[in-house]
């Protein structure tokens, strides 16, 4: 499958990946929006929110990101998720948006 997310979860693909485990990696985004821009993304290859069974893979998402955020010690930050293309999801592969580090961050 042409998946960049798969090839980079399976290394073959270079990324800048700051955390894994058995179920997820966190990488830095290529294209930065904020001081802090990490995408939070599942192994298992699911396309979006809207797919079948997310829930239980969200949910380690976002265990995944409380962890990560008190080793770093970002204590505020804001997390994303694209669902489709018209929100402006560009990788079909699950991934949630952390971003952190400026005030330029609130909606
Ligand atoms: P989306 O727009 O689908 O919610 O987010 C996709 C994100 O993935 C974008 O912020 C984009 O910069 C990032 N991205 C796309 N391709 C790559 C890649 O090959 N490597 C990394 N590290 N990030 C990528
Ligand atoms: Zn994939």
């Amino acid at each position: 499958m042409d998946c960049i997310f798969c090839k980079i979860v399976n290394k073959e693909a270079p990324s800048e990946i700051i955390y894994e485990d058995a179920e997820a990696v966190i990488f830095k985004d290529i294209h930065p929006k904020a001081p802090v821009h990490f995408l939070v993304v599942p192994k298992q290859h699911i396309v979006s929110v809207a797919s079948d069974g997310s829930e239980r893979i969200i949910g380690n998402l976002i265990r995944v990101v409380k962890k990560i955020a008190l080793e770093k010690k970002v204590g505020d930050y804001k997390l994303v998720f694209n669902v489709g293309e018209e929100a402006g999801q560009t990788v079909p592969h699950l991934h949630l948006h952390f971003l952190a580090g400026g005030s330029e961050l609130k909606i």
